[in-house]
C-alpha cells in the first residue's frame, strides 16, 4: 500500500514530464483517444506533477484495458490529505505518511504533506513511483486477482509500477534519462521489508523482491506482471 521511506531518488529533473499533446494530435502517441482523454497538467510543480502523473496512469490503464476489450474504470476519487485528516476506509482511518487505494470507495488517498517532502528533496520520481503503485491496486480491484499474501498483492503493484513508467516512457509521455531505471530501483531498495516476512499481513516484500518485481514490469510489461 506504501512505499516505505523512499530514499533519495537521484531523479531530480531527469523524469521529465513531456505530456500535453492531444491524443490523435500531430505526435500521435494515441490516435484512437482514451477513456482518460489529454493530460494536459503542466509537470512543473508538485501539483502538476500529481495530477499529470494520474492522468497518465489512467490513461495508460485504460488503454490497455480496451486493447484486452474491457473498459478501465477511472477512480471515483483522488483526495490529498495532510497527516489525521485522511478519508476513511471501509471504518480504517487514513495515516499519516501514507498512500493508500481504497477498494471500498475505489478512490485513492495521499498525505500531501509526506508526498511533497520526498518530492521536494528527492525529485518527481517519487510521484511517478507512489502514484502508479496505488493505481496498480485500483486495476488489481478491476481483475480477477486472487492472492494468497498480502505481499503478492504489494509486489505486483510494484511491477504494474515499473510497466506504467516504462510503458509512459516508451510512448513518450514521460522522457527518462539512461540509467533512470537503475536509479529506480536502487531506491525501491530503500522500500523493502527489513525480513522476509512474507506472512505478514502488511508485508511489501524485501529489497531484493520489490526491485525484481519493478524491474520485471519495466523490462517486460504488464504481461509479466
Ligand atoms: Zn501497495
Amino acid at each position: 500500500m506504501i512505499l516505505r521511506r523512499l530514499l533519495p531518488l537521484v531523479l531530480a529533473g531527469t523524469l521529465v514530464a513531456a505530456c500535453g499533446g492531444e491524443p490523435g494530435g500531430p505526435a500521435g502517441t494515441s490516435p484512437r483517444g482514451s477513456a482518460a482523454g489529454p493530460c494536459d497538467a503542466s509537470g512543473k510543480d508538485f501539483a502538476g506533477d500529481i495530477e499529470l502523473a494520474r492522468c497518465l496512469t489512467e490513461r495508460f490503464w485504460a488503454e490497455r484495458f480496451r486493447q484486452s476489450g474491457n473498459t478501465y474504470a477511472p477512480i471515483s476519487d483522488f483526495v490529498a490529505y495532510n497527516g489525521e485528516d485522511g478519508p476513511e476506509c471501509g471504518r480504517q482511518p487514513a495515516v499519516p505518511n501514507n498512500a493508500f487505494y481504497c477498494p471500498s470507495g475505489h478512490f485513492i488517498a495521499y498525505d500531501a504533506t509526506w508526498l511533497e517532502g520526498m518530492y521536494d528533496r528527492m525529485g518527481d520520481g517519487a510521484v511517478y513511483l507512489v502514484i502508479p503503485h496505488e493505481f496498480g491496486h485500483a486495476v488489481q480491484a478491476q481483475l480477477v486477482n486472487d492472492f494468497q499474501f498480502n505481499v503478492q498483492r504489494e509486489l505486483q503493484a510494484d511491477c504494474y509500477a515499473g510497466a506504467t513508467l516504462s510503458g509512459l516512457i516508451q510512448e513518450q509521455a514521460l522522457q527518462a534519462d539512461e540509467g533512470d531505471g537503475a536509479e529506480l530501483l536502487a531506491n525501491l531498495e530503500a522500500a523493502g521489508d527489513p525480513t522476509d516476512a512474507w506472512l505478514a499481513p502488511d508485508a511489501h516484500g524485501t529489497a531484493a523482491q520489490r526491485q525484481a518485481a519493478f524491474a520485471k514490469g519495466y523490462g517486460q510489461g504488464v504481461g509479466a506482471c
